[in-house]
């Protein structure tokens, strides 16, 4: 694991405004101002044993959803809640592929990973991999380059084209919350020679669990992979 700071320290080509509200009040080293930056909120407290949503209050280990839901992945966590500065360095990260928000996701991630030894404790490390048609369209998958980034802070080896995702044509961010739960399978696998006992999935937002759920169960089921762990860097 290598010591470092929150946001790239050898990153030169910083913006001179905040991503998210334009203000030139910059944290060093990171894309947001002062103000967005302490506006982050940390998902923290007690929390869901397996997905990691909070349960404040709550003498219990899982949160109603996993009781209702037979969730393919063993253990989640996120860095930060939903929201609208998240959301925003989020779509930049997408859809604008800038590299310094995307060192300052993953750099977050990794000090979770830090903070959370049974997030450390896997052989691989892979992540939620696109269709041909969105690669075409964005030219790159956001979630393999935070996958890489966290590979090389930890040292834990990545392994990709393990699974396929078929073609959409909609986003499914796009589609309302019971379309999301409702849809077919998104995922197949690509039959590669592969088996390691725990690996952890790299993906930028935890929403209904069915995206996380739908990759694992393929890990699960044609890799025999027997536990799944995940981080995102948001989570709603
Ligand atoms: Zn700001
Ligand atoms: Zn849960």
């Amino acid at each position: 694991m290598k010591n470092i700071n929150i946001g790239n320290p050898f990153q030169i080509l910083f913006p001179d405004n905040c991503v998210v509200c334009k203000s030139s009040k910059m944290m060093k080293d990171i894309p947001l101002c002062v103000e967005c930056f302490s506006k982050l909120k940390f998902v923290s407290g007690s929390l869901c044993q397996k997905c990691g949503r909070p349960i404040d209050g709550k003498n219990e280990d899982l949160c109603e959803d996993c009781k209702k839901n037979d969730f393919y992945f063993d253990f989640v966590r996120s860095v930060y809640y939903y929201d609208d500065i998240t959301s925003k360095l989020v779509k930049y990260f997408k859809y604008k592929n800038v590299k310094y928000i995307g060192d300052f996701i993953s750099n977050s991630m990794y000090m979770k990973i830090l903070s959370e030894s049974r997030l450390q404790d896997v052989d691989f490390i892979t992540f939620i991999p696109q269709s041909f048609f969105k690669k075409f369209n964005r030219y790159y998958n956001q979630s393999f380059l935070l996958a890489k980034n966290i590979s090389d802070l930890t040292g834990i080896p990545l392994i990709s084209d393990l699974i396929g995702q078929y073609e959409t044509f909609i986003s499914q961010a796009k589609l309302p919350l019971f379309l999301r739960k409702k849809r077919k399978k998104m995922f197949y696998s690509l039959k590669k020679n592969f088996h390691c006992e725990k690996i952890l999935i790299v993906d930028d937002v935890f929403t209904t669990g069915k995206t996380l759920s739908d990759a694992s169960e393929i890990l699960k089921k044609d890799y025999s992979i027997k536990q799944i762990l995940a981080i995102t860097f948001a989570r709603s």
